[in-house]
C-alpha cells in the first residue's frame, strides 16, 4: 500500500488497509521471517480473523465522491505514488497490497507489484521502459521466454538488443554498452534497460552486478536501469539491490510460492522505478489475482525455512553426486572451478540455493534412463518446490533455443537440471544412486 500521507483524508473513512505495523521494536529492526506472519494486515478491519480474507470483488465503494475522485488522481499519475484507496481490482484490492508490502521486506525494497506470472513482470516491466529505437542491454542465458520476448516480440516494435555472457568482466560490458549507444543512437533511441538474469538458467553462471553498476554508472548519463531476475536465488541467497541493481525480478512460481501449486510473478525497487510499470499494469491488466495472492502470503511465512531446507539438502546431494563415477561434473553454486565465478559469489551470494546441474557421463540417452528411473524425484520442469524435480533442458525448456547458441551457453546434451526440496536428504541421495545405477 502507499504510504501517501494527505492532510485532508477524513480520519474516519474507512482506509483500504492499515498503516504498516512498525518494522522496529525499541530500535530493533525486525527480521523479514518476523514480519511475514503480520505487516501489513489489521485484523480488526476484518472481523478479528487471523488471516486475511480473500476479497473476491472486481471493485470497491468509496466513502464520498472526493474520496474517489482522490483515488483516480493517485491510479492516474496526478498524484505520484499510486492511489491511496482501493478502487478497481485490476489496478489493486487488498491481497495483493499485502503481498506487495511483504515482498518488499525481503528485498529491502520501498515498493513492489504482483503479477499473474513471472513472464507478465517481465514482459510488463520491458514494455514499460523500451522505446521505437531503444536498445536492451541484457546477459545471457537468459530465461528462454525473456529471451523471446525482448528478440521477438519487443524487436516488432523496434527496440533492439545486445547482450553479454554472464560472467563478463567489466572491460568486456564496457564494451558492450559503447556498441548499445551506438546502435541507440543510430536509431534515434536510448539503452532503456540493463537486464540481467543471474544465476543464469540452467548453468548457474553468474553475473557481476556490481561490475554492470559501475559500467552503467560511467556509459550512460541518464536514468538507466539495471533489473535482475533474481528466481533461483532470491529472496534468500542473493540481495541484487544491495550490488547496485534498481529492480529485482522474481517468478514467485518458483521459491517463493514454493509448493508447486501457483503461477505468478512480481518487481521490486525504489517508487521512481515502478511507478511506469503500475501505469502500464493499471492499463493492460496483469496484476495477480486474490486467491494466488492469499497463497503466496502463506508461503512467504515460511519461504526462509523452505529455502534452509533445500539448500541444506543440496550440499550433502551434490557431495554425493561430486564423487560419483557415472558424473562427469556438476554446475552448483556449491562447488565452483572458475575463479572468476567464485568471486563473484563471494561478493554477491549469501548462500548456493538448491537448483544446479548434473552433467552424466554420456548424452541424451544416458540422461533418459536416469530420470526414467528416478522413483521420489519427480521428471517435471520448474523449480523451487517442497518437491525435487528433475529435467532435461536441452530438449525440454531449452529446446526452442537453436542448437549453435545451446552449446554456447553450455547446454549440453548430458545436462540434468535438479531443484532439490525438502525431503530426507538421506532418501534423495538413495534415490540419485539408484538411478545412476541403470545408466
Ligand atoms: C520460471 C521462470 C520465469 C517465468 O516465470 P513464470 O512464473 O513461469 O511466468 C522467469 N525467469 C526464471 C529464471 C524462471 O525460472
Amino acid at each position: 500500500m502507499s504510504d501517501n500521507q494527505n492532510d485532508n483524508i477524513d480520519p474516519t473513512s474507512p482506509r483500504k488497509a492499515p498503516k504498516p505495523e512498525p518494522k522496529k521494536i525499541k530500535g530493533r529492526e525486525l527480521k523479514p521471517s518476523t514480519l511475514m506472519m503480520g505487516h501489513g494486515y489489521d485484523p480488526t478491519l476484518s472481523e478479528g480473523s487471523l488471516k486475511p480474507p480473500i476479497f473476491l470483488t472486481s471493485t470497491f465503494a468509496f466513502p464520498s465522491a472526493a474520496d474517489g475522485k482522490r483515488h483516480f488522481e493517485g491510479i492516474t499519475g496526478k498524484r505520484p505514488g499510486g492511489a491511496d484507496g482501493l478502487v478497481y481490482s485490476r489496478f489493486n484490492a487488498p491481497n495483493q497490497e499485502i503481498l506487495e508490502d511483504r515482498l518488499a521486506i525481503w528485498d529491502g525494497a520501498e515498493d513492489a507489484l504482483s503479477f499473474s506470472s513471472g513472464m507478465t513482470a517481465i514482459c510488463v516491466l520491458m514494455l514499460a521502459y523500451a522505446s521505437q529505437g531503444d536498445v536492451i542491454v541484457h546477459s545471457g542465458p537468459l530465461y528462454a521466454a525473456s529471451e523471446g520476448f525482448i528478440a521477438k516480440v519487443l524487436a516488432k516494435f523496434g527496440v533492439q538488443y545486445v547482450d553479454f555472457a554472464a560472467g563478463a568482466t567489466r572491460e568486456e560490458i564496457d564494451a558492450v554498452l559503447e556498441k548499445a549507444k551506438t546502435m541507440a543512437s543510430d536509431a534515434g533511441g536510448k539503452v532503456c534497460m540493463l537486464y540481467l538474469e543471474s544465476p543464469g538458467n540452467p548453468t548457474n553462471a553468474l553475473v557481476d552486478i556490481e561490475a554492470v553498476r559501475d559500467a552503467r554508472d560511467a556509459a550512460l548519463d541518464w536514468s538507466c536501469p539495471i533489473a535482475i531476475d533474481n528466481t533461483f536465488l532470491g529472496p534468500l541467497w542473493q540481495r541484487p539491490l544491495d550490488h547496485g541493481a534498481d529492480i529485482v525480478v522474481y517468478s514467485l512460481t518458483k521459491y517463493v510460492g514454493g509448493h508447486s501449486d501457483l503461477v505468478a510473478g512480481s518487481i521490486a525497487g525504489a517508487k521512481k522505478w515502478m511507478d511506469p510499470v503500475r501505469a502500464l499494469r493499471n492499463t493492460m491488466g496483469g496484476i495477480c489475482d486474490p486467491n494466488t495472492a492469499w497463497m503466496l502470503l502463506r508461503s512467504l511465512e515460511t519461504v526462509e525455512l523452505r529455502m534452509q531446507r533445500a539448500g541444506e539438502n543440496a550440499i550433502k546431494v551434490c557431495k554425493f553426486l561430486a564423487g560419483h563415477e557415472k558424473v562427469e561434473g556438476l554446475g552448483y553454486l556449491g562447488m565452483i572451478k572458475d575463479a572468476r565465478q567464485q568471486d563473484i559469489y563471494e561478493r554477491h551470494c549469501l548462500g548456493a540455493g538448491s537448483t544446479f546441474s548434473v552433467f552424466i557421463k554420456g548424452g541424451e540417452a544416458e540422461c533418459f534412463r536416469f530420470l526414467d528411473n528416478l522413483k521420489i524425484a519427480k521428471l517435471a520442469v520448474s523449480l523451487g518446490g517442497t518437491e525435487t524435480l528433475a529435467s532435461h533442458p536441452a530438449s525440454m525448456t531449452h529446446l526452442s533455443v537453436a542448437e549453435g547458441r545451446r552449446t554456447e551457453l553450455g547446454i549440453s546434451d548430458n545436462l540434468v537440471r535438479i531443484s532439490i526440496g525438502i525431503e530426507d536428504a538421506d532418501d534423495l541421495i538413495a534415490d540419485f544412486a539408484q538411478a545412476l545405477e541403470t545408466v
